[in-house]
């Protein structure tokens, strides 16, 4: 007998029963079924309507309607649903070479993947491979992935209950200039003493270019050409992980663009299909490439290459470019931007607005003089809700969707969001946020 208080949906019911959710107490999963999805709003099984302030989880940056990527998803599977990766289809070769176009400098051959994780996994392994060294330095405030291999290199506290880990995952300290006392300049000279120290043994250093879900850290210009120079320094390769930053979000085509760097791997994933299917990429340059023409690559997957995956990719990329996308996140970008420091002006516990295009975050604080932060170390012990997961749920109450992580609001909605979306989606943080002051 169904119990008559539970007015969940039947749906709800069973996902709850049969479904882990992620990240969670189990007992705490109470997941909401959605049946509808347009633009940038997402609507519930009760008819209630969302803006989608995040692009779920940073990745729908098509938003919810993006015509091409569904009939080009269609077509594929209708044609030629699967094939194993030692086949070619014309979805991956166009896509691998479309990638090469998009992407800076030289990059010019993709390893594909099904999500961030592995494509951070490939990135890790091929750097051993080709360096013939086993260590790589990340940074603290980063993630790059649940699975074993960068799980161990993601520096949040997601990597605690994973350690040890794989050996060799040395962390570092990040430009983190609202909540760390050390300045991000010297947060640099500070990574390349450490790998001074390490002696010749590293084989990557692997970073967020702008940090996603720690809190949208956005370094220094001259930060990210100096990391390069230091990591070349001690033979070490640079890998950015652009599986957050990348397709748009920060007005360019990828973080690493906003700087003006062209790492030696990058890694890609969520915005690559829009979140249409699932799909990651690893690209390296040429000279990676060529190692490996006699060198083993000891790497592969069944859906390496997916051939529906890589029809959605190449329509996503086909429409960021056909619709001018990536300079509209950064027009729009400025607009929101400039609502979010309205934000932060009008509540004493925003401690800062910052980001870039359409690549935001508020960090909230007790004391915005102190840098307190309401955060999940400090006022959550074990389960139940931070001050920053409440002003969450009020945002949702008012019908605005926007992550949140740690004791960040992340804002990243789909790059297709008009300003007056934007505007009634930041009336209900401002009615959220009364909450924190
Ligand atoms: N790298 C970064 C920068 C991410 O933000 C994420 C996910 O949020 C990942 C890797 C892992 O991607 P996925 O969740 O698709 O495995």
């Amino acid at each position: 007998m169904s119990d008559p208080t539970d007015d969940r949906t039947e749906i709800e019911r069973i996902d709850k029963e049969h479904v882990f959710g992620t990240w969670s107490y189990q007992s705490e999963v109470d997941p909401t079924q959605i049946v509808d999805a347009d633009g940038v709003r997402f609507t519930d099984a009760a008819g209630n309507d969302f803006i989608d302030f995040s692009g779920q989880l940073m990745c729908s940056n098509l938003g919810h309607a993006a015509d091409r990527v569904s009939e080009a998803i269609a077509d594929q599977a209708d044609s030629v649903p699967y094939v194993a990766p030692n086949y070619t289809t014309e979805a991956r070769a166009r896509l691998g070479e479309k990638l090469a176009e998009v992407t800076p400098g030289d990059l010019t051959k993709t390893f594909f993947s099904t999500s961030g994780t592995e494509a951070v996994e490939a990135a890790i392994k091929i750097a051993k491979f080709y360096t013939g060294k086993d260590k790589i330095v990340s940074r603290y405030r980063s993630y790059h992935g649940a699975t074993y291999g960068s799980i161990s290199v993601t520096g949040d506290p997601r990597r605690l209950a994973a350690e040890p880990g794989i050996p060799g995952a040395i962390k570092a300290p990040d430009p983190y200039a609202y909540g760390s006392t050390m300045d991000p300049m010297e947060s640099l000279e500070y990574i390349d003493e450490m790998l001074m120290l390490e002696g010749d043994t590293v084989a990557a250093v692997l970073v967020e270019p702008i940090v996603g879900s720690n809190g949208i850290l956005v370094p220094p210009e001259e930060y990210l050409p100096r990391l390069k120079e230091i990591a070349h320094d001690h033979g070490a390769l640079l890998i950015c992980d652009e599986v957050m930053a990348g397709f748009g979000r920060t007005g360019e085509w990828f973080g690493s663009d906003v700087f003006g760097v062209t790492p030696d791997i990058m890694t890609m994933a969520k915005g690559l299909t829009g979140a249409y299917q699932p799909l990651g990429a690893t690209i390296v340059t040429p000279e990676i490439a060529a190692h490996f023409e006699d060198n083993m690559l000891t790497h592969g997957h069944t859906y390496a290459g997916h051939p529906v995956a890589c029809a959605a990719g190449l329509a996503a990329i086909e429409t960021y470019q056909e619709e001018n996308l990536i300079e509209r996140a950064s027009e729009t970008g400025e607009y929101l931007g400039e609502q979010l420091e309205e934000l932060a002006d009008a509540h004493p516990s925003v401690g800062e607005a910052r980001g870039v295009g359409l690549f935001r975050g508020l960090e909230l604080t007790k004391h915005s003089e102190e840098r307190v932060p309401f955060g999940e170390r400090e006022d959550k012990v074990g389960k139940g809700s931070t001050v920053v997961d409440e002003v969450a749920a009020a945002a949702y109450e008012n019908g605005t969707y926007v992550a949140n992580m740690i004791n960040t609001l992340i804002i990243a909605p789909p790059l297709t969001i008009t300003e007056s979306e934007i505007d009634e989606a930041i009336a209900s943080l401002d009615a959220a946020l009364e909450i924190s002051d």
